[in-house]
């Protein structure tokens, strides 16, 4: 068996002698390397395989750090959904508030009914547009 490692990716490759100069997939990066007898690397070489593979990961690593363009549309849904919901709360307490005290008017109380529902409104209306916002993220890249 000879062994190696991938010069893309790094991972760990064997082959039988019998495919001695034919090409073979590496399992994980996909990238085709010939089959050789191993040679000593020298160190130039060792330090640029060495540069080339942490590119390579580094590639790797950003790709499953970026959000598919579904999860990032879930997310802005939730949000607006929750924005929605707390607009929701925020009319009904203050519905609840101008209704309990009685005096619709709130000068003395920056949390009155008035304030309540003004705040759930906006919250609400944010909610929609953080919603109509969603539609803009483009469905792939
Ligand atoms: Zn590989």
């Amino acid at each position: 068996m000879i062994q190696w490692k991938c010069k893309q990716c790094g991972s760990d490759m064997e082959a039988p002698e019998s495919l001695i100069g034919k090409g073979i997939e590496c399992p994980t990066c996909r990238i085709k390397s010939i089959v050789e007898l191993p040679k000593v690397q020298t160190p130039a070489e060792d330090a640029r395989a060495e540069q080339v593979r942490k590119a390579y990961q580094n590639k790797i690593r950003r790709q499953q750090m970026e959000l598919s363009p579904e999860a990032r549309r879930g997310i802005v849904n939730n949000i607006s959904i929750g924005s929605g919901c707390l607009g929701l709360i925020f009319i009904g307490i203050g519905f609840l508030l101008v209704v309990a005290s009685g005096e619709p008017y709130s000068d003395s109380n920056p949390f009155g009914g008035y304030t309540m529902s003004i705040m759930g409104a906006v919250f609400l209306a944010a909610g929609f547009i953080i919603k109509a916002l969603s539609y803009l993220i483009p469905p792939d890249k």
